[in-house]
């Protein structure tokens, strides 16, 4: 039996699509074993959305050489669509698969596995709907990831994505409620919806809203999470769904990117910081306990002292909860590498540590909000003696119970207590 192993790089995405591509070779008789066992066939899904993304595939490449030489590597997904060259050169790979093809995968091995040549497969990527098989239980996630949508048309200048995932596109309506509903049989109790550019679904007639609104429907789902959404791109019918109690967490991530207007401009962000602000307070005021978050990216060419400190001075006084910080980083296909002066890594560097901190203070400034409170957990891993789980609205969550306990993939009231570190430590009433 060929043993095959597994390594996802990058966004929540690429989570799902190798949730997807594991399965369909489990159900061909592969045995799936850990990334750190040896195996015959090591696939790495890769990211290339900053250069630490693409220096992570080297890193693993050099790995698996080091630890599992005998083993062959593919390489698919972002930067193997568009580094395709670079990537056929490293030692042991074996296949270079872009998007367009990366979930035939299993056929291209099994048609390609004699060539001792890097087979580079990369081909245009269409721009019609899509459907995908079922993944069946999700192994690594208690939260199930479901692909709605992929590729964008929005073309932000510092982004390589539109390059790399192709135009936006969207999955067959009735292919994600199937999946959806096979999740949930599976024991999924929460999905979340992933994509590029998940707000500009559209698939004949339908729309992210009527996705929403069917996935309501599905008995048997507890919740259902939105991964990511563009500010412009959120129908407002969506913040009074989460306020009536619905399957939707009281959570949204939006990436604002920067708080200065010249420098939304320059990235070609398709809104103002006002508009974003008008959005996320009428948000904050009719969703109570709701969690905001979003990205921001520090170090954008061009971007000074004072621009900088607005984007803080800003993220300080917003009803944003957390932020993860991005060091602006040069991509090849990118317009912005063409525009203003480069700022250096130093300064970059320093940005991103006044956001982190602010992020971490804001973040526990949340939690302190929420002490006394009791919410739903959904419990997805245990460490030492505690369960540690996930509210709806982004509280990471520990709770002691005895060694004959299992929560694991349960859903259960806590009462939050106390902050430790990145986590609330409750208790199960
Ligand atoms: S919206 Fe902008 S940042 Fe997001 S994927 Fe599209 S081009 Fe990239």
């Amino acid at each position: 039996m060929n043993k095959i192993s597994f390594y996802t790089l990058g966004c929540r995405l690429n989570q799902s699509e190798t949730a997807v591509l594991t399965r369909s070779f489990e159900v061909d008789g592969y045995k799936i074993v850990d990334f750190d066992e040896p195996a015959d066939i090591v696939v790495i899904n890769t990211c290339t959305v900053t250069a630490n993304g693409d220096a992570d595939t080297h890193r693993l490449v050099n790995k698996v050489t080091r630890v599992n030489p005998n083993a062959r590597i593919a390489l698919i997904g972002c930067q193997a669509q568009i580094q395709k060259e670079k990537l056929a050169e490293l030692p042991n790979v074996r296949w270079v698969v872009g998007n367009a093809k990366k979930m035939d995968l299993k056929t291209i091995i099994q048609e390609l596995n004699n060539d001792p040549m890097p087979q580079v497969i990369t081909p245009t990527i269409s721009r019609e709907s899509f459907t995908m098989s079922p993944a069946g239980f999700d192994r690594k996630h208690i939260r199930a990831n479901i692909k709605i949508q992929d590729g964008c048309d929005f073309f932000c200048s510092f982004c390589e994505i539109p390059y790399a995932r192709g135009r936006a596109r969207s999955r067959i309506f009735a292919d994600i409620l199937l999946e959806v509903k096979a999740l949930v049989a599976a024991g999924h109790k929460e999905i979340v919806i992933t994509g590029i550019n998940v707000g500009t679904y559209h698939q004949e007639d339908y729309s992210f809203l009527d996705v929403i609104n069917a996935l309501e429907q599905i008995d048997g789902l507890e919740r259902i999470r939105i991964s990511s959404i563009e500010p412009t791109t959120i129908p407002i019918e969506i913040i009074q769904k989460i306020s009536q109690k619905t399957k939707l967490c009281r959570y949204l991530h939006v990436p604002l990117q920067s708080g200065h207007d010249e420098i939304l401009s320059a990235m070609k962000r398709k809104y103002s910081r006002k508009e974003f602000d008008d959005f996320i307070r009428q948000a904050y005021k009719v969703i109570p306990q709701i969690c905001i978050g979003t990205d921001v990216i520090v170090g954008f060419p061009g971007e000074t002292e004072e621009q900088f400190q607005e984007t803080v001075e800003y993220l300080k006084e917003a009803p944003i909860h957390y932020f993860h910080v991005f060091s602006y980083s040069n991509r090849h296909l990118a317009k912005s590498r063409n525009l203003g002066q480069m700022i250096a890594p130093n300064i970059i560097a320093k940005r991103s540590e006044i956001l982190r901190t602010l992020s971490q203070r804001k973040r526990a400034l949340y939690y302190q909000s929420l002490l006394g409170t009791t919410q739903k957990v959904l419990f997805e891993e245990k460490k030492g003696s505690s369960w540690i789980g996930l509210t709806d609205n982004y509280v990471r969550v520990s709770v002691k119970a005895q060694d004959s306990v299992s929560l694991l993939n349960q859903l259960r009231d806590v009462r939050l207590n106390e902050i430790s570190g990145p986590l609330v430590v409750g208790e199960l009433t």
